[in-house]
């Protein structure tokens, strides 16, 4: 879909409107503000979607900006993994920006809300001041010490930044209104003592602000325009727009927020929170491990940006809260990858197949297209002897009509090359087939223009030159959680539907060629899916992710137990 033809979503209608009533379209102005306590998922991916893509529609700046207020949490790591992801998306973004880069002026600002009356010490515990919150229909009890002045208020805050006090014992209070109806504007708290090291400014600051406080204010000093976050900061906005009022000069652009649903993945969770509660509890290899729903973890498995940004779009953006079906953003991988992946023939459970016609030691390379979707993906050559290797489920010593594929006395075409027909089955003693002994058409081979390669048969089956084949490890990747909404049932924690078959590898063949792909290289396994060159992989020892199936096998299983 081109941006300039799809309809618009309820926030640039919002633009448009603003825009009619005179707003410039010179000052727009977004930003994507994460928090870089964790790796970005998929529901972020909306996010980014949604603010990059106003920024190209409008020809905007936007901003990336960390919200870096929280030393317990955040880290330098996670702040590279966001950046490298944004990127990778194929968004740019105008300035990298720190919430951490206004710890002075919102503290300057902090003052001038004391010297104004807006704003006070508290020495009460935080139990203590909970408990004076109230009720949404009861109004709160106002702080003993709301009705400081203005010198010990600034006496206070100020040996609170210089690291007087512990932890706790006191806090900066917004003095909104203790009866509001809205519980956030009771006395927000800005400010808390934290005596930790931050991961850009280090122990200079022993206090830090809090998200109300900071968000907003960030928006104005970076002048954005539309500051867009998810719905449950919709109770926020009052709150957002109290402390704008409080430093708003006149001829500076107010920022305005609004707000927009969260998007939720099926079979996953989209939360940093839990995703680490993933990667620390071992289920998963790291945040980077292909069943994780983040942006690095789809990468990894071997999607490409244009699926998700794809996905995104088709998802588009939404006012209340929903669950997406996984199997769309499955969709979008398949069908951008069907474009751009090269055909490549693998087998991952093998059955020997001898072709007993076919002269011992004799080789030959058929030609091959890499991709019948991209007439500019040219052809390859793939060797052909007398000893393959077929998928073992290819095989069956007797089947009924609807079996496509191989049976005895049936025939099939190997893709890119002969007709053949299985004669015999040879067994182990515990009577399993180890080998199948067929007989080949000399004449069927493909594009060789003779009666016979135009002779149809029912079945093509993928398969690889037993001398010329290549080991990887194959890594089958399945969901990661069993139930569709792990995490919103009510006394069930998530963790108790992660999907115990989620990981599956298996030693495969692979025709020859593959020796020399790189980490991310991505394939199509014909008749198997798509798999992607895994970090860990090595020539000598080859490792490939399974991207997703060609078809959704899920949908069925679903189907049959349903
Ligand atoms: P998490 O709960 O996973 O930590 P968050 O909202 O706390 O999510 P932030 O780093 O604060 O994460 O998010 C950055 C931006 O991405 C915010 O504007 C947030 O609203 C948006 N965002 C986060 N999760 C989603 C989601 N599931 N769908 C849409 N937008 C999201
Ligand atoms: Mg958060």
């Amino acid at each position: 879909m081109s941006e300039a033809s799809r309809s618009l979503n309820f926030i640039e209608h919002i633009i448009e409107d603003d825009l009619s009533a005179g707003f410039p379209k010179k000052q727009l102005r977004f930003r994507f503000p994460p928090e870089p306590n964790g790796y970005l998922h998929i529901g972020h991916a909306s996010s980014i979607c949604l603010n990059f893509g106003l920024g190209l529609r409008y020809d905007a700046p936007v901003n990336l900006r960390f919200d870096d207020t929280n030393p317990a949490k955040e880290e330098s790591e996670y702040v590279e993994a966001i950046k490298r992801d944004v990127e990778w998306l194929g968004f740019q973004w105008a300035e990298e920006r720190y919430a951490s880069d206004y710890f002075q002026q919102l503290y300057d600002w902090a003052e001038q809300l004391i010297r104004d009356g807006k704003a006070y010490v508290d020495s009460q515990t935080s139990e203590e001041i909970a408990a004076q919150k109230g009720t949404p229909t009861e109004a709160g009890t106002e702080s003993p010490f709301r009705n400081r002045s203005v010198s010990e208020n600034l006496e206070l805050f100020r040996g609170m930044k210089e690291g007087k006090f512990a932890q706790g014992e006191h806090v900066l209070r917004a003095r909104i209104d203790m009866a509001s109806p809205n519980m956030l504007l009771r006395d927000p708290v800005m400010y808390r003592i934290l005596h930790r090291a931050h991961h850009r400014t280090n122990t200079d600051w022993c206090i830090y602000p809090l998200y109300d406080w900071t968000h907003g204010e960030s928006d104005y000093i970076e002048q954005v325009s539309h500051s867009l976050c998810t719905l449950e900061f919709k109770p926020h906005r009052p709150l957002y727009d109290w402390f704008l009022d409080c430093v708003t000069e006149p001829d500076k652009l107010r920022p305005k927020q609004r707000e927009f649903a969260r998007r939720n993945l099926s079979h996953t969770v989209v939360s940093k929170r839990k995703l680490l509660e993933l990667v620390t509890g071992g289920h998963v290899s790291g945040w980077d491990d292909p069943r994780m729903p983040t942006i690095s973890g789809l990468r990894r498995r071997g999607c490409t940006p244009e699926a998700i940004r794809n996905f995104a779009d088709t998802i588009g953006i939404a006012k209340r809260e929903n669950v997406v079906d996984v199997a769309l953003l499955d969709f979008h991988m398949r069908e951008h990858l069907n474009k751009v992946a090269p055909r490549v023939m693998a087998v991952l459970d093998p059955i020997k197949l001898v072709i007993t016609n076919y002269p011992e030691g004799q080789e030959e390379w058929l030609e091959t297209e890499n991709n019948p979707e991209d007439p500019e993906a040219g052809t390859r050559e793939i060797p052909f002897s007398r000893e393959l290797y077929i998928e073992q489920e290819d095989f069956r010593e007797e089947a009924n009509r609807k079996f496509f594929r191989l049976k005895l006395g049936g025939e099939v075409r190997l893709k890119s090359g002969y007709i053949i027909k299985a004669e015999r089955a040879v067994k182990d003693d515990k009577g399993r087939v180890v080998e199948v002994h067929c007989t080949y058409d000399p004449k069927s081979r493909s594009g060789s223009g003779t009666e016979e390669s135009m002779r149809k048969v029912k079945g093509t089956l993928h398969w690889v030159s037993a001398s010329h084949a290549i080991p990887a490890e194959v890594r089958l990747y399945d969901r990661l959680f069993t139930d569709p909404t792990p995490d919103q049932h009510k006394d069930r924690d998530f963790m108790e539907f992660i999907n115990p078959d989620s990981l599956e590898v298996v030693q495969a063949w692979l025709e020859p060629g593959l020796e020399t792909a790189q980490p991310s290289d991505r394939f199509q396994f014909q008749r198997l899916g798509y798999f992607c060159v895994d970090p860990d992989s090595t020539p000598a020892n080859l490792v490939f992710n399974r991207t997703v199936t060609l078809r959704d096998t899920w949908a069925k299983i679903e189907q049959k137990e349903a």
